[in-house]
């Protein structure tokens, strides 16, 4: 997988450094080494002469984005976020995190406030009609997440009865995946904007369970201190992309590359150990990402 990869980087450079060349642009990424060069009029040389880079990203997720008390989210989608600026060529300090609960993605994508959307963001084709997609970078499953003395629930088959209820938020793919297992939705499906309300929720007692993705669920239950567990094991595949504006190719094709760059030289791993990494002690397996 590695050589084949590096293969690849080297004759994508080939290719980047043939068309800029020519004065070539079309698929060009223009991404050397870490120095840039990217094409007149891209999105990339844009980003890299403001030197600043908008990301959307999620601001109450533990491991993945969570705000500090000085303001700024941590977590393994935040450092995605400084992997891709860095290849730009845009500082730390000039990387805007800018709160993107899961109902607003594709907006403010749309709207041009931001310019990459880094926030368990899974790729699917209904998305695609609104925005595009880099990645995967990450492979996440949906599972659920019960008080920690709950033993009824052991899988998404518990909500078949009617009665028990569960929380997800608005717009995200689990939210809709659950509603199979359910026999009256609006009794026992109960949405929020964002994830910390369902815990809130949970907490209180108002529903029996929240759904979404293992790794954010991963992080609220070590955030606690044991009152919760997640229930039985992952019952769909979640891939994460990084969301950008629709029809923007070379910005995914660099943002691709700057990925595959990642996974080879051992970024990837540091920015997942230094983060997400921290409540799930695995490495993750490296997805391939799809350069539809
Ligand atoms: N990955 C799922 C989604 O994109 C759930 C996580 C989230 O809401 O951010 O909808």
């Amino acid at each position: 997988m590695r050589s084949t990869r590096s293969i690849a980087v080297v004759g994508a450079l080939a290719l980047t450094l043939a068309a800029a060349a020519c004065g070539g642009s079309g698929d060009d990424a223009g991404s050397v080494d870490g120095e840039t060069n990217f094409a007149a009029g891209s999105t990339m040389l844009k980003l890299k002469e403001s030197g600043r880079l908008r990301v959307g990203t999620k601001f109450d997720q533990p491991g993945f984005g969570l705000v500090q008390p000085n303001g700024k989210p941590e977590g393994f989608d935040v450092e995605i976020a400084k992997i891709i600026a860095e290849r730009l060529g845009v500082p730390e300090d000039g990387i805007e995190f800018i709160e993107t609960p899961s109902t607003i993605r594709e907006e403010v994508l749309e709207q041009n406030r931001v310019d990459i959307v880094v926030a368990t963001y899974t790729i699917n084709d209904k998305r695609k009609q609104r925005v595009d997609f880099a990645g995967p970078y990450y492979i996440a499953g949906q599972t659920l997440m019960v008080k920690a003395d709950n033993t009824d629930i052991t899988g998404p088959d518990a909500f078949k009865d009617g009665t028990k209820k569960v929380c997800s938020v608005k717009n995200s793919t689990p939210a809709t995946n659950i509603e199979k297992y359910l026999q009256d939705t609006a009794k026992q499906l109960v949405l929020f904007d964002e994830y910390q309300s369902c815990v809130n929720s949970l907490k209180s007692g108002k529903v029996d369970a929240v759904t979404t993705d293992n790794v954010i669920l991963t992080g609220f239950v070590a955030a606690s201190n044991d009152k919760y567990a997640l229930a039985g094991t992952a019952f769909t595949e979640e891939p994460y992309g990084i969301g950008v504006k629709k029809g923007d190719k070379d910005f995914r094709n660099f943002i691709n590359d700057s990925l595959e760059a990642a996974f080879d030289d051992g970024s990837y791993i540091r920015a997942w150990k230094i983060s997400a990494g921290e409540y799930d002690g695995r490495d993750p397996r490296i997805p391939t990402v799809d350069r539809y």
